[in-house]
């Protein structure tokens, strides 16, 4: 280990609460989908920083924009108007999803903000309601609340007692859906791909379902794009090709390459209902993330990344499918560049710690689950290197 690296993991021991179970290297410098360590050892990023790095790493205009903006003005607060957010708001709305924008920090945040506007919304029409459906494994952040409408009961344990209202329903199971949604329910949120929960795609058939659920007892239906979305599905948002409109779109992770930074959108009345007092944020909305996330929804728009990633997307997959003549290998899962792979036994560490060995950086999102979120702009030869990987890895592990 070199002597970087050693003092990382000394200072983290003792001075960083240990809620990460951290893998044994440290990424000093990063460029496109490559990454470098402590020690200087190169590595092909199948994983993009959790599927954040969606421009990968140092993009030249990404930089630019934060350079430019941190020598100008970095903060005001949201007391006054700041033209990068009102861009970015414009930006999104007019190519993305047609609405009003909420800026925040973090996905878990912009779906707690989309709750908060769901009960408004039905305090206004004089029934307050407060029910959410939502999907058995799916994730929606680490906060009291999301983590309640979480569909993950572990992750909620040592915290009882959760935030009431949520019900979880297995995810494509409309009936389950339908009967679960009733008067009383203030809202549904889905992941139109789950991700924390091992990458499952919704049918286009459930997000009907749910939309018309909603339209049935007037419920708002918010779709989390935290993971899916900013074109990792190889559309921009992953509910798109349902041919279902959302009330409420959120979104995270990608928004700004890598500067902490998340939105929820609403459409129509629905981004009406929150006025001055009811929600807000010291940081969100700034001027970096901002800055920054205008520079990366430009790029994603105007350099084809969505194809791209539909493209690539699928030749990694197809790749991918060939691991199914081996025995470990049981399923192939996801869509665009959000990818798994299921393993008949859970050695889905051993897996990612001998792609580190080889140069490669995928997760573990379950025991038996690995998963590739890497940037959009990946090519065929980084995807046809990185499935010839994970290939040697799958067929190297001892039964
Ligand atoms: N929603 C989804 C679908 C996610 O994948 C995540 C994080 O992985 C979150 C919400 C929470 O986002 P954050 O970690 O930025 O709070």
């Amino acid at each position: 280990m070199d002597e970087r690296l050693a003092r990382m993991r000394e200072l983290d021991s003792r001075y960083v609460m240990q809620t990460y179970k951290r893998l044994p290297v440290a990424f000093v410098r990063g460029e496109g989908t490559m990454l470098w360590d402590s020690s200087g050892r190169e590595y092909l990023d199948l994983l993009g920083g959790l599927g954040v790095t969606v421009l990968g790493h140092s993009h030249p205009a990404v930089t630019q924009a934060i350079c430019d903006q941190a020598s100008r003005l970095i903060h005001t607060t949201n007391l006054y108007y700041v033209e990068p957010q009102a861009e970015l708001a414009k930006l999104l709305v007019e190519n993305c999803f047609d609405g009003r924008c909420f800026f925040a920090n973090s996905g878990a945040e912009a779906n707690e903000g989309a709750l908060k506007l769901a009960r408004k919304y039905h305090h206004l029409k004089g029934k307050p309601r407060s029910k959410v459906v939502a999907a058995l494994r799916s994730f929606h952040g680490r906060t009291l609340t999301t983590m309640s409408a979480t569909g993950q009961p572990e992750k909620w344990a040592p915290f009882q007692p959760v935030v009431p209202g949520f019900a979880h329903v297995p995810l494509n199971d409309v009936e389950a859906l339908d009967s679960a949604v009733d008067s009383d329910t203030a809202a549904v949120i889905l992941e139109p791909i789950l991700g924390e929960g091992g990458v499952y795609p919704a049918d286009g058939a459930f997000l009907k379902a749910a939309r018309s659920a909603c339209d049935r007892v007037g419920a708002v239906l918010i779709v989390d794009e935290v993971q899916s979305g900013m074109g990792r599905s190889g559309e921009f948002f992953a509910f798109e090709s349902s041919g279902i409109r959302p009330d409420i779109v959120t979104m995270a992770k990608g928004l700004a390459n890598g500067v902490p930074a998340a939105a929820f959108i609403a459409a129509g009345e629905f981004g009406e209902v929150l006025a001055p007092g009811d929600h807000g944020t010291t940081f969100g909305g700034g001027f970096l993330a901002c800055a920054a996330g205008v520079a990366t929804v430009t790029t994603i728009l105007q350099q084809g990344l969505l194809g791209n990633a539909s493209r690539i997307g699928f030749l990694l997959m197809e790749r991918l499918k060939d691991l199914m003549s081996l025995d470990i290998v049981t399923e192939i899962r996801g869509r665009g560049l959000m990818l798994a792979i299921e393993l008949d036994r859970p050695v889905a560490r051993d897996v990612v710690l001998s792609c580190l060995e080889h140069g490669v950086i995928v997760n573990d999102v379950g025991p038996s689950t690995v998963r590739m979120l890497p940037p959009l702009i990946l090519n065929e030869e980084e995807a046809l290197h990185g499935a010839t990987v994970l290939s040697d890895v799958l067929a190297g592990l001892k039964d």
